[in-house]
């Protein structure tokens, strides 16, 4: 039979009602995370005989979804989390988006929901966050978190393909994450729980991978840690921070610094960050100096146990240990609960590691367009 191509996601369909009671931004100083929302969203529905209709950019405003959609019995939702920068002229950034949109569509397939052309999701969101863009404190350390949304909308119970899918983008205009300064996070072992297990979904953002993690959270919490260091395996293979990748340096016996970062081995969400990160330090490592990194750095991905980081730390190698993640862009770890006492760990004076530090002014300094990069995109 012929293939029939359904319509593709198209941008030049874009329809904009642009609202007529617009808000008057929070001053700066008032912004919590995820707490503002910024004027528009973007709306596109889809369905599988019709393929992506019209995209629209409207005001942003409750959804009105039939109790029976699939988003809310069986979690066909998945979203994305990245970030726009406004410069002193006005020019608006964003970062990698097509890291963004290739996650996204991966997270797509993996439930069954529809894929689209991430180029044109690109373009559409840059034309929402240049409507928005005077939601965008310029002040150093500001941003526009955005976070495209892919949910399954059919009516109907029963658990299959949804045959309706509505994709969606918010903003919401966030504060420097280290407004008073550095502040290490202390993370609990848990032994109890997993995040994600080998053939898992923990390689892909999907909602359903969070609501679980957030009784494992408030439990570190309780004992007073801020995050939970998620570990697979009876040998405690170490895999994620809370929302973040994992990174850990050692003093090597041959002098060398080895920065590590667990493989992504389909239990580790590829983090934009943790890749840039990557990149970075193996530039570094390659002659594309980055002030604060060791001169003699190796990077590697491979697997991290519990006890490398106990005898780390007995002999004295353990260097640093930080998370990577879009919110933060790094974090630096001090303290590892497990199994019934605390692992210390180096922070340095400024309570951010050297290579933690060196990473995150550089990755700063390409998002914000200090630096001139391909990475970053004017919207
Ligand atoms: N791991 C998990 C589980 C996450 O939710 C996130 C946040 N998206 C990350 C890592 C970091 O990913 P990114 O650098 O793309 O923000």
């Amino acid at each position: 039979g012929e293939i029939i191509q359904l319509p593709d996601l198209d941008p030049s369909l874009l329809k904009i009602t642009k609202t007529t009671t617009p808000k008057k931004p929070l001053p700066p100083s008032k912004l919590v995370f995820g707490k503002t929302f910024t004027d528009h969203m973007l709306t596109v529905n889809w369905n599988s005989a019709n393929g992506w209709g019209t995209p629209e950019i409207r005001p942003y405003a409750p959804l009105e979804l039939d109790p029976s959609s699939t988003v809310f019995h069986y979690a066909f939702t998945l979203f994305e989390g990245m970030k726009a920068y406004r410069q002193e002229d006005g020019t608006v950034r964003l970062f990698r988006p097509d890291m963004n949109m290739a996650r996204m569509n991966r997270s797509a397939a993996r439930i069954a929901l529809p894929q689209f052309d991430g180029e044109a999701l690109t373009e559409l969101i840059k034309k929402l966050v240049v409507l928005d863009s005077e939601w965008i404190p310029k002040e150093p350390g500001y941003s526009l978190y955005i976070r495209p949304t892919l949910i399954g909308t059919q009516n109907a119970l029963g658990v299959g393909p949804s045959s309706d899918a509505m994709l969606f983008v918010i903003c919401s205009p966030v504060g420097p994450y280290y407004a008073s300064g550095f502040k290490p996070v202390q993370l609990l072992a848990t032994t109890k729980f997993v995040r994600a297990a080998p053939g898992g979904t923990g390689g892909y953002k999907l909602g359903a991978n969070y609501a679980p993690g957030v009784v494992p959270q408030a439990e570190a919490a309780k004992e007073g840690y801020s995050q939970n260091l998620w570990l697979l395996g009876k040998e405690h293979a170490l895999t994620e921070v809370g929302t973040m990748n994992l990174f850990v340096a050692f003093k090597k016996p041959d002098g060398t610094v080895e920065l590590v970062t667990p493989p992504l081995d389909d239990v580790v969400l590829p983090g934009v960050t943790r890749d840039s990160a990557l990149a970075l330090a193996r530039a570094h490592a390659k002659g594309d100096k980055i002030p604060g990194l060791p001169e003699n750095l190796v990077v590697s991905e491979r697997k991290l146990v519990m006890a490398d980081l106990v005898e780390a730390e007995k002999n004295g190698t353990l260097v640093e240990v930080f998370g990577t993640g879009t919110a933060a862009i790094v974090s630096a770890v001090d303290k590892i609960g497990y199994e019934g006492r605390d692992i210390e760990i180096p922070t340095g004076p400024e309570g951010l590691g050297a290579i933690a530090k060196g990473l995150l002014d550089r990755i700063l300094a390409i998002q914000v367009g200090e630096i001139e990069h391909p990475w970053s995109v004017i919207a």
